[in-house]
């Protein structure tokens, strides 16, 4: 990437797990790398392991202007949460570095946790981000359906939020948008056997798009395989150039601007 390019290019990571211990050793040059390659904002997503990725992604967050934070347990590890737990996520939505509910939602692939203690779960992440009216980020794995029937259900209308590391097909995407739910795009789009789900993200209306890394984890080709870091968000973002024929300024713009509409940063 050539260095014009590097400053006109306004890009924002909207899932990553960088509180992950996989950091602890490198955060500085992690952040650098992110600033280098064009990306101004970084969504910090809480709950992927342990219930403390909560407050160590706000921590993280509240020690620079541009990073933000998301609080949520993630469905794989539903069943270790408790009440006391969900009322302490809830004070922590109060803080104004917290921009979204999750992440959250079903997993029904690995199956971690039953699938009635998820589906219970989700519908209380559902009812906290009508509550305090945060956008809700959304995990959802091989349970396209129940997502949807239950933010239908559960959310009355009143959901905003994103299916995060979208992977379904135009059918999948078509409820979502009728919800209207965002869909965000992670490194699987690059894959060489991803060509469906680079079809689906041609078709899906830019003003509904955002793109994300969900680091440490699916870093976009050439790097796949590797630690996942928010700078490689720049791989997504010129995949979804590429398929839908635009400059990668125009794809860093309108997600910017999405990021903007639906978490309010
Ligand atoms: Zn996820
Ligand atoms: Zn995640």
């Amino acid at each position: 990437m050539d260095k014009i390019d590097e400053m006109t290019v306004s890009l924002v990571d909207t899932h990553a797990h960088i509180q992950a211990e996989e950091f602890a050793s490198d955060i500085d040059q992690i952040l650098e790398r992110a600033r280098g390659a064009g990306v101004d904002k970084i969504i910090v997503v809480g709950g992927a392991g342990e219930l403390s990725t909560n407050d160590a992604g706000l921590e993280l967050a509240r020690r620079s202007p541009w990073l933000f934070a998301t609080v949520g347990m993630h469905p794989h590890d539903a069943r270790q949460v408790s009440e006391e737990d969900l009322t302490w996520l809830k004070e922590l939505t109060q803080d104004p570095k917290v921009v979204a509910v999750g992440e959250t939602g079903l997993d029904f692939y690995y199956e971690h946790s039953p699938r009635q203690v998820q589906r219970e779960l989700f519908c209380r992440f559902i009812h906290m981000s009508c509550e305090t009216k945060l956008p809700l980020i959304v995990h959802d794995r091989d349970a396209h359906r129940e997502v949807a029937r239950l933010i239908r259900s559960e959310g009355r209308d009143m959901v905003r939020g994103v299916i995060h590391c979208f992977t379904g097909d135009f059918e999948d995407a078509k409820v979502f948008l009728d919800l209207g739910l965002y869909l965000s795009f992670s490194g699987i789009v690059t894959f060489k056997a991803a060509q469906a789900l680079r079809e689906v993200a041609r078709k899906v209306p830019m003003d509904r798009i955002l793109v994300e890394t969900d680091a440490p984890y699916l870093a976009p080709v050439p790097h796949r395989g590797r630690r996942n870091e928010p700078a490689f968000v720049r791989l997504v973002a010129e995949t979804i150039a590429q398929v839908k024929g635009l400059s990668l300024e125009e794809i860093a713009r309108t997600t910017s601007m999405n990021t903007r509409t639906l978490f309010g940063i």
